[in-house]
């Protein structure tokens, strides 16, 4: 008893640091920084930021929102991602315990979360996480035991051919890109990992979830009618759902032709 609660803080702290981390990805990959190099600093004064006002959360309330060396504001995405992270890393130990499913889920969830708040903040979906993330999920689908390799290649190659067909789709009827070729890579590895029948009820629900959240942004909160959130952010909603309630879903799906 005492074990798995010391195992659950643990995992929880695991992810608050790598919640830092994600912060730094989320930075300086759309910006196509080394992650490295040079260490973490104020975007606004550059100057370096000391480990003691980098520790997750508690820095952030520390220093009160703000950089000690300048007084500019840290974005609150700062602490949202830590926290969110340790929730993240929490659910994936909840529901599959410490193995390696854990590890491929909590791998795989965190680039659905890292590319949300990319895509949300810069319109990004980096390579490193879209097309490195499909490698990946092709090679370790060899040696999962919920996925079949054979599905995983098949996937991506089926959400490629549907995202590349709608792209050219929407480029001759709209004459403007609906889809970029981020969200096409995005695909790849959306069906890599889930295999083909769970990345089309991602693609369906991403778009309902699109229609219904421009609904409420246009008619609720009065914006323009071509304000738009990027697709990238729907799919990473909706996929990160999947890696809980993705068998529960595909099952209530089937259940409906039965
Ligand atoms: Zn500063």
């Amino acid at each position: 008893m005492e074990i798995v609660l010391f195992e659950k803080i643990a995992v929880i702290l695991f992810g608050l640091v790598f919640g830092s981390f994600f912060n730094v990805l989320i930075y300086r990959l759309p910006r196509e920084m080394n992650i490295a190099k040079p260490r973490s600093f104020c975007p606004v004064c550059k100057h370096p930021i000391p480990w003691h006002h980098n520790i997750p959360v508690i820095s952030y309330i520390a220093l009160r929102g703000r950089c000690h060396f300048c007084g500019a504001k840290i974005p609150i995405r700062y602490p949202i991602v830590e926290i969110l992270t340790g929730i993240l890393f929490y659910l994936n130990f909840i529901k599959f315990g410490l193995n390696g499913t854990f590890f491929i889920n909590t791998v795989f969830s965190s680039v659905f979360f890292i590319l949300f708040f990319t895509d949300l903040e810069e319109r990004i979906l980096p390579d490193e996480l879209t097309i490195g993330g499909s490698i990946f999920a092709i090679g370790i689908s060899f040696l999962r035991n919920d996925i079949y390799w054979v599905e995983a290649l098949i996937g991506g190659l089926i959400g490629f051919l549907i995202f590349i067909g709608a792209y050219y789709l929407f480029l001759k009827t709209k004459k403007k890109e609906g889809l970029g070729w981020g969200d096409i890579k995005y695909i790849i590895l959306i069906g890599a990992f889930f295999g083909p029948l769970k990345m089309l009820l991602i693609i369906i629900l991403s778009s309902i979830l699109g229609v219904l959240l421009w609904l409420i942004i246009v008619f609720v909160f009065k914006k323009e009618k071509d304000y738009e959130l990027p697709f990238g952010s729907y799919l990473s909603i909706v996929s990160l759902v999947f890696v809980f309630y993705g068998e529960k879903i595909t099952a209530a799906y089937n259940s409906l032709f039965r």
